[in-house]
């Protein structure tokens, strides 16, 4: 497989996040049953399984020789990614977001050749932003090429974090000390979408400086979460880290993603202290 020739692989993809995208854009305002998974606020809806279905049936079909996982039907435990392509979906990235109509919600899908993110499609059917990306090819957003922001420190920088599932007093104070320690660094601002992916692109196209999330492989996020975001993230220009210093691991349950390694490394720097 050719690094610069992805177009099969694209077509499919756009075409199961479009469809995907339609299940969630149709279930978006209506009641949803909701489940819950590893504790009491991991949900998970029907939606959620119906996309995976859709997307991964389709993937399969169209790309029977490659691998595949998806968040739904990931059987728990590590994950065991080869050199051999292989799809990584998330069917609903923001399933919290999904259940209160909150809109920041979006399909990912991810492919990794050689374990390298190369191609990657989020699409967010409620806000109808569709990002797109393959590798050394650049990344837009409804077909307009974006760029990260030209942000240079922590003081002009709008930061993003995710929460996650930890709710013991440990985990928490973890959490709110790395905001507490951002505010005391004078940041412009941190938010929370409540989506690995959308905080990703949205990095991606300069509405948000740097998002950091995760602590370890149970409490944070995971390759389905990263992998398609990724690509679009670095093809903008950004870079990928893990916020604890060193390259993104995509099994560590640690995420960040920055507009420069200027940002990330002031950002890293800020947040060491906690530990
Ligand atoms: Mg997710
Ligand atoms: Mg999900």
């Amino acid at each position: 497989m050719s690094s610069s020739t992805y177009e099969r692989e694209l077509e499919v993809a756009l075409d199961l996040a479009k469809q995907a995208g339609a299940v969630i854009a149709e279930a978006f305002d209506q009641a949803k049953h909701v489940d819950t998974k590893s504790t009491s606020v991991d949900l998970v809806t029907s939606t959620d399984k119906e996309c995976e279905r859709v997307i991964l049936g389709g993937l399969r079909e169209a790309f029977p020789s490659h691998s595949f996982i998806g968040e739904e039907s990931h059987e728990g435990g590590g994950f065991s990614i080869g050199s051999e392509p292989t799809w990584v979906v998330d069917p609903v990235d923001g399933t919290n977001n999904f259940v209160h109509a909150f809109p920041f919600v979006c399909v990912c899908i991810g492919l990794l050749v050689d374990k390298q993110p190369v191609l990657g499609v989020v699409y967010n059917p409620v806000i109808d932003e569709l990002y797109v990306a393959v590798k050394g090819q650049g990344a837009t957003c409804n077909g307009k090429r974006i760029r990260v922001s030209q942000c240079a420190s922590i003081r002009q920088a709008i930061v993003s974090t995710e929460f996650g599932y930890d709710r013991t007093a440990q985990g928490v104070a973890e959490m709110t000390g790395h905001v507490s320690r951002l505010l005391t660094a004078q940041i412009r601002g941190v938010r929370s979408l409540g989506s690995c992916a959308m905080n990703v692109c949205s990095v991606a196209r300069g509405r948000l400086d740097a998002f950091f999330e995760g602590k370890n492989e149970s409490f944070g996020p995971k390759p389905w979460d990263m992998v398609a975001a990724a690509i679009i993230l670095t093809e903008a220009g950004g870079v990928m880290r893990d916020w604890q210093g060193g390259e993104l691991d995509i099994t560590s349950g640690r995420i960040m993603a920055a507009n420069s390694p200027q940002l990330a490394d002031e950002i890293i720097a800020c947040l060491g202290g906690n530990s």
